[in-house]
């Protein structure tokens, strides 16, 4: 039977067996984890974190994103978890599933080069910053 609604447990560990409707996050060890929507029991696990998924707790239930895209289990099911609810997205096919991958990479190399561009604009703040605050200055009076 296929799971139409996510509850929210806060766990200090992941247990071993998980109940289906559930979704546990052991927010220390940035670690989720649910029974797969579809009913086919499978565990599926979504780290928490800036490259892994995003946790949002509204008074309607948990919602975590991007989507689940079980691509590696038998079901290939794909859904999103908003507020509590499940959303089905239709199945993958194999050219989207490599999609997904590629996104998912293209997502960690945007992610760590956004580091890297935040490194390089912090240096340039701490050598310019006069320089910079004399342009923004002069932006403003110049209305740009
Ligand atoms: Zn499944």
């Amino acid at each position: 039977m296929k799971t139409k609604k996510f509850d929210l447990k806060r766990v200090e560990y992941m247990p071993n067996e998980l109940e289906n409707g559930i979704l546990y996050v052991a927010e220390e060890f940035g670690a989720a984890a649910h029974l797969c929507a579809c009913g086919c029991g499978e565990k599926i696990r979504t780290p928490l974190g800036p490259t892994e998924w995003r946790l949002e707790v509204s008074r309607q239930g948990p919602s975590l994103t991007p989507s689940i895209g079980n691509w590696q289990k038998p079901c290939r099911s794909h859904y999103w978890i908003r507020h509590g609810i499940v959303a089905w997205a239709s199945e993958w096919t194999e050219k989207q599933v490599l999609a997904g991958r590629s996104a998912e990479e293209e997502r960690r190399r945007a992610y760590y080069e956004d580091k890297e561009i935040e490194k390089d604009a912090e240096k340039e703040v701490k050598m310019g910053f006069w320089h910079a605050a004399w342009e923004a200055l002069r932006s403003l009076f110049n209305g740009k």
